[in-house]
């Protein structure tokens, strides 16, 4: 009461909590209440109310300090996850391992998580956490202090804690300043960390990609030897991490960010091959600048059309390969599309449920060559014409087809039936069939698929 007035009087100025954390008034970081979405306003009053602690914490902290509308909303809290499960109807624990909270608003989910250890204790005693050979944590559920929660952050500007009844923030390690100076910072010792973790590595070139930060030398420095330890992550937590990399709509950075380090053989191994030859560079980059142009204006991206980007440099050189050996265009791609599929599942575990869509889009990409007759009306009404198209588009930009192929399916679109009958041409589109039947070899009549030099 009396420290509330005395506030009120001379204004508030950072003190210390008991555990070390700086509490920063309103002046010193500039989150307003207001700025929360009403969902983790609501969970957090509902905890404090209760008698618990309720703090927003990790990513939005972060992206609020930064001006960035965060895209999620996650709580921490010393209550269990099954004194939290009480206290909200709409909620369920989810998890076994570690277990946190689902508390539903609306069609919000707010995910609430108890204070954790990393066994921070133990570890300046003895540390006896089950780790692998190579220092990797294999388990780390125990319920820990706020301190000890902040300890097992991995980056100071992600263990930021913010009380919204009092609009402060707890900084343990210094993270509203490397915000400031735009530093990605590692909490601890970051050998040990990666070690830990070595998903770690990853997450530093994701957000230094994202926020567009700089990496503090120190948190750098081991990544370029610990690198291969990626090899020991299971493959589908790799996926998700070059997933939200690839979506964070700063994916050029990313992967450029990647090479930098030296991760992209972890993460995302062929980049190697793609990156080598210019063409496939062209043709990624421009499908990497369109994505990120997506999601930053929140349009839909779909990350089986991304990834069907990322395995067409190689698709194509496969698809080459096979008819220079002799093989006909269309059997040669789908010969092509398997192997790539194929070869890639034993590195980076693309989900089998993204196969249809990459294979539907590449198989449409000869018919955009087919401008006669019935083809392109044919085509129009595909349902997947316009992932197809877009795709094509960027084999366009990318120097891969001619540009003026773009620009004809751009405007046949748009065109009124006449218009578009007089766009037709006919001598580009595959022999008709009975001529087909008449040829003694199997060898492909030009232009039966006509296919644009790569
Ligand atoms: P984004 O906006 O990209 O989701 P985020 O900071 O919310 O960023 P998450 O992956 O959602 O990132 O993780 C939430 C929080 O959990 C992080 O802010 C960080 O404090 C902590 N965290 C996540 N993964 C790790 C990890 N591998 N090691 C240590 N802390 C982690
Ligand atoms: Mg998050």
């Amino acid at each position: 009461m009396i420290r509330r007035l005395l506030d009120k009087v001379f204004g508030r100025k950072p003190r210390a909590n008991a555990q070390g954390a700086q509490i920063l008034p309103l002046d010193a970081h500039g989150i307003r209440r207001s700025q929360l979405d009403d969902c983790a306003l609501k969970v957090c009053e509902t905890l404090t109310q209760a008698g618990y602690k309720g703090y927003v914490v990790g990513g939005a902290v972060r992206d609020l300090l930064l001006g960035k509308t965060p895209k999620d909303f996650d709580v921490a809290t010393d209550a269990t996850p099954e004194q939290v499960r009480k206290l909200f109807r709409r909620s369920r624990i989810i998890g076994r391992r570690f277990q946190i909270v689902h508390v539903m608003c609306g069609r919000e989910t707010i995910e609430v998580t108890t204070f954790r250890a990393n066994g921070q204790k133990e570890l300046e005693e003895e540390d006896e956490r089950p780790t692998d050979e190579h220092g990797r944590l294999l388990s780390d559920n125990v319920f820990g202090s706020m301190a000890d929660d902040a300890a097992r952050r991995d980056f100071t500007i992600n263990a930021l804690y913010y009380d919204p009844a009092r609009e402060e923030v707890h900084d343990y390690f210094g993270g509203v300043a490397d915000c400031r100076k735009r530093v990605l910072r590692m909490i601890g010792d970051p050998e040990t960390r990666y070690r830990e973790d070595p998903v770690r590595m990853l997450r530093a070139a994701r957000f230094a990609a994202k926020l567009d930060f700089h990496i503090d030398e120190a948190t750098r420095r081991p990544i370029a030897t610990l690198a291969p330890l990626l090899a020991n992550i299971p493959r589908a937590r790799i996926f998700d991490e070059a997933l939200k990399l690839l979506m964070s709509g700063h994916a050029l950075r990313g992967v450029h960010q990647l090479r930098a380090e030296g991760l992209h053989h972890g993460m995302l191994p062929l980049l190697d091959t793609i990156l080598d030859d210019p063409a496939g560079e062209r043709f990624i980059t421009a499908a990497l600048k369109n994505t990120d142009a997506r999601i930053q204006s929140d349009r839909p991206s779909s990350p089986a059309f991304l990834f069907g980007t990322l395995l067409w440099p190689q698709v194509v050189k496969h698809w080459r390969a096979l008819e220079a050996a002799g093989e006909k265009p269309q059997p040669a791609l789908f010969q092509a599309m398997d192997t790539v599929l194929d070869a890639q599942r034993s590195q980076l575990a693309i989900p089998r449920r993204y196969d249809g869509m990459m294979k539907e889009i590449w198989a449409l990409q000869p018919r955009f060559e087919q401008r006669g007759g019935q083809r392109p009306y044919r085509l129009l009404e595909h349902p997947r014409f316009r992932a197809a198209y877009d795709f094509m588009l960027l084999r366009a930009e990318a120097g891969e087809v001619p540009a003026e192929l773009g620009e004809w399916w751009t405007r046949f679109q748009v065109a009124d039936a006449d218009e578009r009958a007089a766009m037709l041409i006919a001598d580009n589109g595959p022999k008709p069939r009975r001529k087909r039947r008449r040829r003694k070899t199997g060898e492909a009549a030009a232009g039966e698929v006509p296919v644009a030099d790569a």
